[in-house]
């Protein structure tokens, strides 16, 4: 795709890069010279021995020309592994050994053990110049083959909130599937920009955020990492902007995020965590524009989205794309009727067909292609998609099913309360407890008593937190996700 553009709009702008604390940020790389990079940057590859099919590392700090470098492994038909660079030593030990790459690229920093550093071979990338990688390998040569839409592109380790992370191989056509269905239905155009702040070792930042305005010829502002001044500064130059609701969160809180800052701006997106309607409204107030949400996994990219056209249901995560049939199915996998509150499954041309080196959780799928996203929720008679947690955050409380989402949607309701976070931990008398875990607007503190009145108007008995704990900030991964795994760790005796 990036070569279709390069040919065909050589002098268009696709990438420009703003370092942290950098006012002036980069002049625009166009689609040409992209282009010509990432072919450089495929035959270097290949000149040190990587192979189709052999896995390519990367653990690098964010920047347009690590863009390309995702793109270069592309083309040399190898395996994009992104691997957050502020991960331990251990931390990339664990995904080195199951990815086995042939491949480490890194700016060499003293942060890896020699431990690690000995089982692969390690070349520095420091923006395409004096580096291991571009140095012995300035080929102008083009890489012979294409890779096939079967090959495999790039593996992804999942964010590992729910245990250790398994790593997706998602193929050249799993992430073509989604990026032309999902860019159709956001309308991406070459007219686009699009501002970027996420990280690129994850499918949000990497495909959605990245790939996907490439692949449509749109440009790509990408900052180093998101900063909150600097954000409102770029944003009047963008027509689109991709977020999770943590960033939407810091952003709220300052007085320049406001329509003016976002005068451009065509579509705003939201995924990876829920958004809570509280959060959507605020954000509709200052923006002007309404935050689509959408939702998605590692393993399947992009499954639903809200319409753009207005019609967005808050609260729910929208509708299947044309490429996606949704399933709400029972725990033997029968599907239920509409409404219903069940297991979400999913089929679609973008999902993986198994995870790497595992065989055994193969569970996942059905017979008949079904993938379980280990979500539950319902869909209502239009087709929007609500919901209402994980299935292994299924809290059993006395013998009740409590959704966590909703326990969670009620207590952001209350005034003063930005954050709600519910989980369940073993009690004594009824198997789970429901635990809430309560983050406050520093200036507008809550007591126990107000949670108390609201929940048990909104609540029937059996879904009120029996335990609410008051933190400054929950543990987060790199996208801002509630680490509710650990939030279980730290409560788990609570009730004894
Ligand atoms: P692991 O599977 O290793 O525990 P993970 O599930 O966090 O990690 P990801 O693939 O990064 O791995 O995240 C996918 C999950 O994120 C979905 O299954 C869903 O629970 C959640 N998610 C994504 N978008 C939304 C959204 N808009 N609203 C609510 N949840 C969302």
């Amino acid at each position: 795709a990036l070569a279709h553009h390069a040919a065909t709009r050589p002098d268009a702008p696709a990438l420009s890069f703003h370092p942290a604390n950098d006012e002036a940020g980069s002049d625009w790389m166009t689609f040409g010279e992209a282009n010509a990079q990432v072919s450089a940057i495929a035959a270097a590859l290949r000149q040190h021995g990587v192979a189709s099919g052999d896995r390519v590392a990367v653990r690098l700090g964010k920047s347009a020309v690590g863009l390309l470098l995702f793109l270069g492994v592309l083309r040399a038909g190898a395996i994009y592994v992104p691997v957050n660079p502020k991960f331990t030593s251990r931390e990339t030990g664990i995904l080195l050994e199951d990815a086995t790459p042939s491949l480490l690229i890194d700016n060499k920093s003293a942060e890896l053990d020699d431990a690690v550093r000995e089982k692969v071979r390690v070349l520095g990338f420091r923006n395409g110049e004096s580096d291991d990688l571009m140095n012995s390998g300035r080929a102008t040569g083009a890489v012979a083959e294409e890779p096939g839409s079967n090959d495999y592109a790039a593996m992804l380790f999942t964010s590992g909130t729910t245990g250790r992370p398994k790593g997706a191989p998602l193929t050249h056509g799993n992430l073509m599937s989604n990026i032309g269905a999902l860019g159709a239905v956001w309308g991406i155009s070459p007219g686009d920009r699009v501002l970027h702040v996420l990280p690129v070792f994850h499918a949000h930042g990497l495909f959605i955020a990245a790939a996907l305005p490439l692949a449509h010829g749109a440009s790509v502002i990408v900052t180093e990492n998101f900063d909150a001044a600097q954000t409102i500064r770029l944003l009047p130059e963008a027509t689109v902007f991709m977020a999770v609701p943590a960033i939407y969160t810091r952003l709220v809180q300052r007085e320049d995020f406001n329509q003016a800052a976002c005068r451009h701006l065509r579509l705003a997106t939201s995924g990876s965590a829920p958004l809570s309607p509280e959060l959507f409204q605020t954000l509709r107030d200052r923006m002007g524009i309404y935050v689509v949400e959408r939702y998605g996994l590692t393993e399947t990219s992009i499954l639903t989205t809200n319409p753009i056209d207005g019609s967005a249901r808050v609260g729910s995560v929208g509708k299947p794309l044309p490429t996606v049939e949704l399933r709400i199915a029972d725990e033997t996998g029968a599907a239920l009727p509409p409404g219903e509150v069940g297991q979400l499954h999913a089929r679609t041309p973008s999902t993986i067909r198994g995870y790497w080196n595992r065989p055994e959780l193969g569970d996942e799928w059905s017979e008949d292609g079904f993938f379980d996203t280990g979500d539950m929720g319902r869909i209502d008679e239009d087709g929007f998609v609500w919901l209402v947690g994980r299935k292994k955050e299924l809290i059993i409380s006395g013998g009740y099913n409590v959704y966590p989402r909703e326990v969670e949607n009620v207590l952001e309701t209350v005034p003063g309360v930005d954050e709600a976070a519910v989980l369940g931990v073993p009690h004594p008398d009824f198997g789970e407890g429901v635990v809430a875990a309560i983050k406050c607007d520093p200036a507008h503190p809550v007591s126990r008593e107000e949670i108390d009145k609201l929940t048990a108007r909104d609540l029937t008995s059996y879904k009120r937190p029996k335990a609410v704990v008051f933190l400054e900030e929950f543990p987060r991964n790199a996208m801002g996700k509630v680490m509710k795994n650990e939030l279980r760790q730290i409560y788990a005796t609570i009730f004894s």
